[in-house]
């Protein structure tokens, strides 16, 4: 989710917008900031792969919260769905074991569009896997 906060722009010091958010493109996630001064005309955007920075993603989770990818089942070819699980989330083969063994369960936590993303690729890999975004 796009996120707009206010802060001091470095050049004037007025308050300035600044606009961020993450994105799905497809086979990644990525995240986008924009900085816009109105007025001095100060303007700067960066982007780049995977999460959020972490300050910035720290404001993310306190406006929009922190989510759950919660596990409800896998579905009628559990192997398929575990390893689904196992190369899109890359975990361990422990891991993937404790969430073979403690269905329902959580298996990621984030922000919204992260586990939308992560959402979106397990079941393009499986599609019998029964799994929700849940507020955490
Ligand atoms: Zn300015």
């Amino acid at each position: 989710m796009a996120v707009e906060i206010q802060q001091r722009c470095p050049n004037c010091e007025a308050q300035m917008t600044v606009l961020f958010g993450e994105r799905d493109s497809g086979e990644e996630l990525t995240w986008y900031l924009s900085e816009t001064c109105s007025s001095c005309g100060y303007a700067t955007e960066s982007d780049g792969y995977d999460q959020l920075p972490d300050n910035l993603r720290d404001v993310e989770l306190q406006q929009n919260g922190i989510w759950s990818l919660f596990l409800i089942s896998l579905g009628a070819n559990p192997a398929v769905g575990l390893k689904a699980i196992k190369a899109v989330l890359g975990l361990s083969y422990t891991h993937v074991a404790q969430i073979r063994d403690s269905i329902p369960a959580t298996v990621k936590t984030g922000t919204l569009s992260e586990i939308q993303f992560y959402q979106r690729r397990l079941l393009e890999q499986c599609d019998e896997l029964r799994i929700e975004a849940r507020p955490n």
